[in-house]
């Protein structure tokens, strides 16, 4: 079986956290120090914090931007269910704009016609590994006054114009099994801005600044130090796990025929966490049962979109039309593209697409 996704734990995580083990220090202590100071030099960011999941990152950064009742926030339907339920976590609605149907990334040009006066923040998703068009995403947040929170969940070490994903607003990351790197479960923030810095760091731990006098509502969100043992060495590890997606995806990219492969614009620099092609004239479906048949693992990302999801309708109503993502959800399939793919697996599954697709 060529799985979706296979983490590559080597022997430096086991000496890691055998190591904490022995400690006696096992929630969180100096190695989650170590991560997020390791973890804000790749991001290029003044601070990074650690939590929980990337869940848990994206909720406490709303909640660090003031994000709350009656509080609009701008972001894609075509995602992880993670990046609108942080919204309303956090007391906030999310207001979904269509994706490009090129990048799968939200399309910036549809971002004013959603602004209303009660808009605080756009929260943009670099979806698969690349970033949105962040230079006029951070343009419009700069002349509406709107925060950006990014969530950069799927997009560890991506670049737009040569600066990092998570670097341009305030960043958020997942550290899940899945990922570019992973730490088990955990996440990060990544922020320039020493009050956010500040803020995050406190409602991660039950609004604690002084020991038991809580100013605010805040929650257990921390990272423990046994997750932070693995976070440190996957870090150390994800140039070579992104290069070798690289290398993956460009074999694809020259190989595939009869479908879609991704489009990848000058002045990005993607990092596929996932390699998503579109399968036209309805043979998504088929492919997948095809590829399946031959032991090849594939997965939609994201077969329905969050406007259409039962809770969604229920709450805000099913009359919203995105037909760009509402395709997209039909078209997509991502194939495997991890890091311990060998030659042969790609060669079997780009032949396994190809003769599908060549009517076999
Ligand atoms: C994985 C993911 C999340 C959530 O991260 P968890 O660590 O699973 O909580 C949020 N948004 C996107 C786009 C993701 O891919």
């Amino acid at each position: 079986m060529i799985n979706m996704a296979k983490p590559v734990m080597g022997e430096e995580e086991k000496t890691a956290v055998i190591e904490v083990l022995e400690s006696g220090i096992l929630a969180q202590g100096p190695r989650v120090k170590v991560f997020e100071e390791g973890f804000a030099k790749m991001c290029t960011t003044k601070h990074a914090i650690a939590t929980s999941n990337g869940t848990t990152a994206l909720h406490i950064a709303l909640l660090a931007h003031g994000i709350g009742a009656g509080d609009e926030v701008i972001t894609p339907p075509f995602t992880f269910i993670a990046s609108a339920n942080s919204v309303l976590y956090a007391g906030g609605t999310p207001v979904f704009v269509d994706i490009d149907p090129r990048t799968f990334n939200m399309d910036v040009s549809k971002i004013e016609a959603a602004i209303t006066p009660n808009t605080k923040a756009i929260l943009p998703v670099h979806l698969y590994g690349m970033c949105c068009d962040m230079g006029a995403i951070m343009e419009i947040a700069k002349k509406h006054g709107l925060a950006v929170i990014e969530d950069a969940c799927q997009a560890h070490g991506a670049e737009f114009q040569g600066k990092r994903a998570g670097s341009f607003g305030t960043g958020t990351f997942s550290l899940y099994p899945t990922k570019n790197i992973t730490s088990a479960e955990g996440g990060m923030i990544t922020t320039d801005d020493d009050i956010i810095a500040e803020k995050c760091q406190v409602i991660r731990n039950h609004g604690m600044r002084k020991r038991y006098y809580h100013d605010e509502l805040g929650f257990n969100f921390r990272m423990t130090d046994v997750h932070a043992a693995i976070g440190n060495a996957q870090l150390a590890k994800l140039d070579d796990h992104n290069n070798k997606r690289r290398a993956n995806a460009k074999f694809y990219d020259e190989n595939l025929k009869g479908v879609v492969t991704p489009f990848v614009p000058e002045g990005y620099k993607h990092v596929y966490h996932q390699y998503t092609i579109r399968v036209p004239n309805g043979q998504r479906d088929a492919l997948r049962e095809y590829l399946k048949g031959k032991e090849i693992g594939t997965e939609v990302y994201y077969p329905v979109p969050i406007h259409q999801q039962s809770f969604y309708m229920e709450r805000f109503g099913s009359s919203q039309t995105l037909p760009a993502t509402e395709a997209a959800a039909k078209e997509v399939l991502s194939i495997p593209v991890h890091p311990q793919l060998s030659q042969t697996d790609l060669e079997t599954v780009a032949g396994a697409i190809n003769e599908f697709m060549a009517g076999k």
